[in-house]
């Protein structure tokens, strides 16, 4: 029989999933997954695993909860029917914790009943995550010394409605200080409220009203979309239909509530609620999108350059083959007796040359050996191009600390001066469309340069829907940009409508040569970077983030 894993989802911010969570979602071959779980979990899933989708969302439900616990029992079965070597893993993917409200229990006893073996992942449950990204700590010492979790809504077997809740006992508890927390409470709050309201009151008729109760309701907790709204007992409900709040979202009383004036961390970072679209190569791993999301952004990935192999993999081959000849003559009297040209320097100007150059070399039986041909030794333009040299094995010689376009090159020149290479023969790996001035620069310096492309940059033919979407709704309010062929490609892949709600957007440019091309595209740069690279671009963000 296959595994069936019941995982928590948490509640929304994909980095709140678990490690466990993580691994039974890349071993999954099939996935069953609720309409509260953050799709983006699904990227994890392997390429050929199954996906069931039997969301429910408010009032509507794809399926009954008794068609999803068959579902479980005959996906798992199946499953074990296809695979008679045993083994195989069903992720049953739920929102937050799924024995929090979230029927895990239900499931389970049914897979029990069926013989299936199952493991429970537990989930961040929205309750308690919510709060804390509401800047709500859920208990507090001395203030609050319980969290009582709570159910808003009647189940469907009862009638829907508001359910029959202890008033009484969760009163007592909020007043004296403890947190009660509502799951699905939205609708039926202004009830909720009222019954607190009257009980909180009956609790001491004689005396003076009793003092206010903190409230705070946060909708959609710990996604960028986050929405909360604080107040008291007395006003939460009117607040909340003011704002026009929306399932999900969760209802915190306590007077712990309080602590969101100080401790609100998540809505206050500098691009909370603002979506940046980031332009970029399909192929790299996106340090600007993680620091943009750690500023508080929504990120949109654009593609707008894709890697291609060279039309013409020749020139290639002639100077890795060469490479590899002259790493084979170990004594100085082979090397002078060689025909073919040793290269001293082999210089790579991206990552991406590095990885392309890689795989060449192992289409033609050669590894990382082959490089040893560079008598001088190997230059980074920076430290990703060094890091990816990294991965295969070969430490680069030549590393300027920052990459700074073309600044670069004098730095190289001079590095290369210093070590009394000016005379060098390079062989430099790059792309097509690579900027010369390195090139000329260092044939200035007096290096005589072999400059063979390894790989071709080309467009692509659209953009991602979710990308396009966002357009079309007007939701982007920063673009950036890390290239001048970035604000061409991107330019070229939209209609006139679409890349007028770019003009309205905010632009950032990493620096002059990208500004000017957006310059001639009629998209001026609202920021450039001061500082060149990627941490110039979120330094320069940070610092003019705003509505
Ligand atoms: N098992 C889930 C709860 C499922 S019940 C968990 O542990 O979190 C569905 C309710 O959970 C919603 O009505 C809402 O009250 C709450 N909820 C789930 N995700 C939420 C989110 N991201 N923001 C606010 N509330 C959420």
């Amino acid at each position: 029989m296959p595994t069936l894993y019941l995982v928590g989802a948490g509640p929304g911010d994909p980095g709140l999933l678990t490690c466990a969570g993580a691994d039974a979602l890349r071993r999954a071959d099939v996935c069953i997954y609720d309409y509260l779980a953050n799709v983006r979990l699904l990227e994890l899933l392997p390429p050929n695993c199954r996906r069931i989708y039997v969301g429910k969302s408010a009032g509507q439900h794809t399926l009954t909860q008794e068609q999803i616990n068959a579902l479980l029992v005959e996906t798992a079965q199946a499953l074990a029917k296809s695979k008679p070597e045993g083994g195989g893993v069903v992720v049953r993917l739920k929102g937050g914790d799924p024995f929090i409200f979230g029927r895990g229990g239900e499931e389970a006893m049914e897979l029990r009943t069926a013989g299936i073996p199952f493991v429970i992942v537990p989930g961040i449950t929205a309750g308690i995550a919510g709060a804390a990204y509401a800047g709500i700590p859920a208990t507090q010492r001395n203030l609050a010394t319980s969290v009582t979790l709570v159910t808003g809504h009647e189940s469907e077997e009862k009638g829907g409605g508001t359910p029959t809740l202890d008033v009484a006992t969760l009163s007592a508890l909020l007043a004296g200080g403890g947190t009660v927390i509502f799951y699905m409470g939205v609708r039926n709050l202004p009830d909720i409220a009222a019954q607190f309201l009257a009980a909180l009151r009956a609790r001491n008729p004689q005396a003076a009203p009793p003092p206010p109760i903190p409230a705070a309701v946060i909708e959609w907790a710990t996604h960028p979309h986050q929405r909360t709204v604080v107040g008291d007992l007395s006003n939460i409900a009117a607040k909340v239909e003011a704002a026009g709040i929306k399932p999900p979202a969760i209802i915190l009383f306590g007077q712990v509530a309080q602590f969101r004036d100080q401790l609100n961390w998540f809505e206050t970072r500098p691009l909370f609620g603002r979506t940046v679209l980031v332009t970029r190569t399909r192929q790299q791993a996106s340090q600007l999108a993680a620091g943009l999301a750690d500023l508080g952004a929504r990120v949109l990935e654009a593609p707008t350059i894709e890697l291609a192999e060279p039309d013409d993999w020749s020139q290639v081959d002639r100077a890795l083959l060469t490479l590899a000849r002259s790493a084979e003559r170990t004594t100085a009297a082979q090397v002078a007796a060689a025909e073919t040209i040793d290269y001293d320097w082999v210089v790579f100007t991206s990552s991406n040359g590095v990885r392309a150059a890689w795989e060449r070399l192992q289409k033609l039986g050669l590894d990382a050996r082959a490089l040893a041909g560079a008598r001088g030794g190997i230059a980074a333009v920076g430290p990703v191009t060094a890091a990816a040299l990294a991965e295969i094995g070969i430490t680069a010689e030549l590393i300027p600390e920052t990459f700074t376009g073309d600044a670069l090159a004098p730095l190289l020149s001079k590095l290369l001066a210093d070590k009394g290479k000016t005379a060098a023969r390079m062989l430099m790996l790059r792309a097509d469309i690579a900027r010369p001035a390195l090139r000329e620069a260092l044939e200035r310096a007096g290096a005589h340069i072999h400059d063979v492309p390894v790989y071709r940059t080309v467009r692509p033919a659209t953009l991602p829907d979710v990308v396009l979407g966002a357009l079309d709704r007007g939701e982007i309010h920063w673009v950036t940009f890390t290239s001048g062929s970035t604000a061409l490609n991107l330019f070229e892949m939209l209609d006139e409508k679409r890349r007028a709600v770019i003009a309205a957007a905010k632009r950032i440019s990493i620096g002059p040569q990208t500004s000017a091309t957006l310059q001639r595209l009629g998209w001026p740069a609202t920021l450039e970077a001061q500082e060149h690279d990627i941490p110039g671009m979120l330094a320069a963000l940070r610092r003019q983030a705003g509505p």
